[in-house]
């Protein structure tokens, strides 16, 4: 036992990871406040026992592939960029920022895999594109059978904390996830507070982080994405007419295999984006940056 281990909990630095560890830096700005944290925690070196991973799902913005590239070069931290990919060995391709996907492919690709559209009750997109690609790097490319997944979820998030935590108690892979940011207390605040003492920053705002136009967003903040590019929404109007035609195996049709969001389709999402402007929509997307109103309860953090 190390004496960090035997420390009393509330007197252990939070960021002084147990190891080895697995850090998933989502390239949002809490992730990387908890990222540089810990490589502070660890006098400015991370231990060679620690990764960091970056899971492309080829649908993030450009602002988050060159945030995810200049914290590792402003942090002397090497991060590791992975893609799901079918064919590649354990569906897991190791890209960087100049070869990761742009234009969606790996989501695009599990669509055509599993012949449907992931949706706020089978969220298989976060769970294929991001926690499995991790865990296989850690299993089979650092040859772990152990190891600590270390997970940006803040002290103000603690309905996905209570789950994470839930989850751990009946864990049967070999990640037991830490979350040093809710044992700090770290809420939503203090991030905002010291990306605003940084030299550089994420470049826009939180929500439009992870998938441009995650479904898991609310439709205050995709209306208000779609009127700031309505182009960002044809990808997703693409991959929901790729499965218009999907059947459940009993041949009924299956609107919730054919839809990300239930209530409406992408192309009606759009039209009502671009049909009138409306008040109240721009005020809840400006003022739902925080907590658990913006955040994913999946395996995406911020
Ligand atoms: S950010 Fe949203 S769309 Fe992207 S992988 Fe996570 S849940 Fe899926």
């Amino acid at each position: 036992m190390t004496a960090t281990a035997r420390l009393p909990r509330t007197l252990r630095n939070p960021y002084r990871v147990p190891l080895p560890a697995v850090i998933s830096f989502s390239g949002g700005r809490t992730s990387g406040f908890m990222l540089k944290k810990i490589v502070d925690a660890y006098g400015g070196r991370l231990p060679d026992s620690v990764a960091v991973i970056f899971a492309n799902t080829g649908i993030e913005r450009e602002e988050t592939l060159q945030f995810v590239d200049v914290c590792g070069r402003e942090w002397g931290v090497d991060i590791v960029w992975l893609e799901y990919l079918w064919d590649a060995p354990h569906r897991t391709r190791v890209v960087d920022f100049a070869t990761a996907s742009r234009k969606g492919e790996p989501y695009a690709a599990l669509i055509d895999r599993k012949g449907f559209v992931p949706n706020v009750k089978l969220r298989a997109c976060s769970s294929f594109l991001k926690r499995d690609r991790i865990e296989s790097y850690a299993r089979h490319w650092l040859g772990l059978k152990r190891w600590h997944s270390v997970i940006g979820l803040r002290a103000d998030e603690q309905r996905r904390v209570l789950r994470m935590r839930a989850m751990n108690c009946g864990s049967r892979t070999g990640a037991r996830a830490v979350l040093p940011l809710a044992d700090a207390g770290v809420r939503e605040a203090d991030v905002l507070d010291w990306w605003k003492r940084q030299p550089f920053d994420l470049g826009i705002p939180s929500y439009a982080g992870n998938c441009d136009l995650c479904y898991l967003k609310g439709r205050a903040k995709l209306i208000r994405l779609i009127r700031a590019d309505p182009s960002r929404a044809d990808w997703w109007i693409e991959q929901e007419a790729r499965v218009a035609n999907r059947t459940a195996p009993d041949g009924r049709a299956c609107e919730s295999m054919r839809r990300f969001r239930l209530a409406e389709t992408y192309a009606e999402l759009k039209a009502a984006a671009l049909a009138h402007r409306d008040l109240f929509d721009d005020a809840a997307a400006s003022s739902g940056e925080s907590a658990e109103s913006a955040s994913f309860d999946c395996h995406c953090t911020d």
